[in-house]
């Protein structure tokens, strides 16, 4: 499948159920809103609004540096009060305080009204990995940068995950990269905090960074999820394109099963207690006709072949994603056991704090991604109309 497809089908954030969304009746009147940051430039966006480029002022410039990333929350007519995963981000990142996680300044809302915009104020990065992974700018990603982003992505979820916090949708485009080269995760929108023998909700994570426990009914899930989304993001950025995507769910599975093999009982002998779909996954029910997609996926059984896919990159290397990418959860490394790998410790060094400023001209970069973004958009357009 094409990079652009397969993007466009699965790197969407999942959406919670509707239950979830609270709402609050909205007051009427709005006012123009005036900021204390000038110099806006729209950066990114997403369901809940915008996010820009902007300049404090000079009384915030002391706390917040020379630039910010606004995310801006527009209310509109048909909504009432505000989006539960923009609380759940600001309560979960009240509690957080690493260099690898996205810091947030402050929340701002120009003017006391139901209507009126509310602004996170997060600290800047340039670009994010998927940015990164997708530009023809960018030529190569060496061994010692994947290294280094790679460790400080773990670095953040071993932190996350020491706090009891998950993050659920970790993909490249949550994991941004300032100039200097330092990794900040964001998008703590799906993220909350974890108790062991708890039942959480489904579906979380992004397609294509969604671990197999997920596909297959578990909703006893824990941290083992964000470690499988960081064995995905690692093998993205050797291949620099997705390794395992499908059109929906079903085909997906397939995928994974022809990358990681089927899963075996023998792997992960709770399975049938915490998974739904336990059984046909393992083609154990495969007399039973079905069309659901975890039965039509096991009905071929595959063997795993993540070693010799990824044996070009150094055994270190494809030993690690072995272990990241392991189908069990009870298997899978966790992430303070993944930064003892000996991929970190063998060979060239990660590049180190304080030297790893990014080679590339990072407004080239994301000007390259505007770029392919409106061509995309461009022969959209042309589709539609034929
Ligand atoms: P989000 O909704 O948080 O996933 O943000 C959407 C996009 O906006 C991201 O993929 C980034 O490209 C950009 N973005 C979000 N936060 C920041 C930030 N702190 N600095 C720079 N760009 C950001």
């Amino acid at each position: 499948m094409k990079y652009s497809t397969a993007l466009a089908a699965s790197t969407r954030t999942p959406r919670l159920p509707s239950r979830y969304e609270k709402r609050t009746p909205p007051s009427a009147g709005s006012k123009k809103p005036e900021l204390p940051w000038t110099d806006l430039v729209c950066v990114g966006k997403g369901t809940y609004g915008e996010v820009y480029r902007a300049r404090p002022d000079d009384a915030r410039r002391k706390t917040q540096g020379n630039v910010v990333a606004l995310k801006k929350f527009i209310q509109r007519d048909d909504d009432w009060g505000f989006p539960i995963t923009t609380l759940r981000e600001h309560k979960i990142l009240l509690k957080l305080r690493h260099a690898n996680l996205i810091r947030l300044h402050e929340v701002f809302s120009p003017a006391p009204s139901y209507k009126s915009p509310v602004f996170m104020v997060f600290e800047y990065a340039e670009l994010d990995l998927e940015i990164v992974i997708q530009s023809p700018v960018v030529r190569t990603i060496d061994e010692a940068r994947t290294k280094s982003i790679v460790q400080q992505i773990l670095e953040g979820v071993h932190y996350m995950h020491a706090n009891q916090v998950m993050h659920r949708d970790l993909k490249p485009s949550n994991c941004l990269i300032t100039r200097k080269g330092d990794v900040k995760i964001c998008d703590f929108g799906l993220a909350r905090s974890y108790k062991p023998g708890h039942a959480y909700t489904l579906p979380v994570v992004t397609l294509n960074y969604r671990p197999p426990e997920l596909l297959l009914g578990c909703r006893h899930y824990g941290p083992p999820i964000d470690v499988w989304s960081v064995g995905a993001i690692f093998a993205e950025l050797f291949k620099r394109e997705i390794v395992v995507t499908g059109r929906d769910e079903g085909d997906y599975l397939q995928k994974l099963y022809a990358l990681c093999g089927t899963p075996r009982e023998v792997d992960w002998p709770e399975a049938k207690k915490v998974c739904k779909h336990w059984r046909e996954a393992c083609g154990l029910r495969c007399d039973k006709i079905t069309t659901e997609p975890y039965a039509v996926a096991a009905s071929q059984p595959r063997r795993r072949r993540i070693l010799e896919t990824f044996a070009e990159k150094g055994a270190a290397a494809a030993k690690l994603l072995d272990r990241l990418l392991a189908v069990s959860p009870t298997q899978r490394v966790t992430a303070k056991h993944a930064l003892d790998d000996d991929f970190f410790w063998e060979g060239d060094p990660p590049l180190p704090a304080g030297n790893r400023s990014l080679p590339w001209d990072c407004d080239l970069v994301r000007a390259s991604r505007d770029d392919t973004q409106r061509s995309q958009a461009r022969a959209r357009q042309r589709k539609a109309a034929a």
